[in-house]
């Protein structure tokens, strides 16, 4: 009788931290045994979401659970019932150990992958909309080429590790009356490189790396949308063991607002500000895109509000995708108009028929009824 947790809180698989945190809070008010004495199935309620909220709201239970190891039934507490055949981890039972009791694997990851490097970067509404090329300069650590990364000074060589023997990894085996546990860990002799250094290079002083400066030019795609962070997968800092792999570059990318335009995702929206006689006459108008400008005819009895849609004319994104351009005209209705101008305006008043202002007529009939 496996439970979904997130039908349970009402939230989307790919609900987010914070709607899980209010979807809960909203369940929480509502079935609170304070607030419900005696309400069995309220108080049921109630243990059920706070359930589930206790797995959802902590990362790596979550984790666990959408990867279907999670014993639904169980308090989220002992392991001793887990279902390890659900378990999607990536293989053996090595794995299994690594992933409960946080040893080898994990540990050894994340002690030979270097560190990301973010890099914020401004791009103009027009920039991000047809894509472009920026040089970024920043300090990276980079693998030594003198040592190859080894840190072993030119033509040392390298001594197997004499607390792991080479391989990097240290087991401890723990058992109590339940269960016997098998702890894998990176051995700290060698940082779970599994070989010592006899002679330090000098380049790197034994580090196996270099701080260097450098310049990268990322090719931001067309149609990238603001606070997109691109990825540039192992172009960050080269690992601090050699052996290891080089951690990411990840730009952030901040879109300078147009003075018109509004996005969303590949839609693009603007309000067009239109005069008494254009809305009443039509007229042709320009209005800017994210590619320049185009003319657009605006047809003849516009009302305030209305709006127009252009198919094609919002952003193109690298992959061929494109978003409409909408537009909302506003009447533009003149201020401060002088004695002559008051009496034009009246005189055309005068000369209008109901059919010409439908809305007007019917709007005065409703109100001679009610
Ligand atoms: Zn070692
Ligand atoms: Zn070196």
């Amino acid at each position: 009788m496996a439970k979904d947790f997130y039908q349970i809180l009402g939230v989307e698989k790919n609900a987010t931290a914070d709607q899980i945190k209010t979807a809960y809070r909203t369940l929480a008010k509502k079935y609170h045994p304070d607030l419900n004495k005696g309400d069995k199935q309220a108080a049921e309620k109630f243990k059920e979401a706070s359930q589930a909220y206790e797995v959802l709201s902590d990362p790596q239970k979550k984790q666990m659970y959408d990867s279907g190891a999670y014993n639904a039934d169980g308090s989220g507490g002992g392991f001793g019932n887990f279902d390890f055949s659900g378990f999607s981890g990536g293989g053996g039972f090595d794995d299994i150990l690594n992933f409960f009791f946080g040893g080898g694997r994990g540990e050894t990851q994340r002690q030979s992958r270097g560190e990301d490097i973010q890099v914020n970067i401004n791009i103009t509404f027009e920039q991000a909309a047809s894509g472009v090329k920026k040089e970024l300069h920043f300090a990276k650590n980079k693998s030594c080429a003198s040592c190859g990364g080894t840190g072993a000074k030119d033509g040392t060589k390298l001594e197997k590790c004499p607390k792991c023997k080479g391989s990097g990894k240290t087991q401890y085996v723990n058992e109590s009356f339940f269960r016997r546990t098998v702890n894998v860990r990176p051995c700290d002799e060698c940082g779970g490189t599994g070989s010592k250094i006899l002679e330090r290079c000098t380049e790197c002083k034994g580090r196996g790396f270099n701080r260097e400066n450098i310049t990268f030019t990322a090719d931001i795609p067309a149609g990238i949308d603001d606070g997109t962070i691109l990825k540039y997968s192992r172009e960050g800092n080269a690992a601090k063991k050699s052996g290891g792999i080089n951690g990411d570059l990840l730009i952030g990318i901040n879109v300078q607002p147009h003075k018109l335009l509004k996005r969303k995702n590949l839609d693009l929206f603007i309000e067009l500000p239109i005069t008494l006689t254009q809305a009443a006459m039509g007229a042709k108008v320009e209005i800017p895109t994210a590619y320049g400008k185009i003319t657009y005819d605006i047809p003849e009895g516009t009302q305030s509000g209305q709006m127009f849609y252009i198919r094609g004319k919002g952003i193109k994104a690298a992959n061929g995708r494109s978003g409409d351009l909408y537009i909302t005209a506003k009447i533009d209705t003149p201020k401060g108009l002088n004695g002559m101008q008051k009496k034009l305006l009246f005189e055309l008043e005068k000369s209008l028929s109901d059919k010409q202002q439908p809305k007007v007529k019917s709007y005065k009939d409703i109100i001679k009824d009610l």
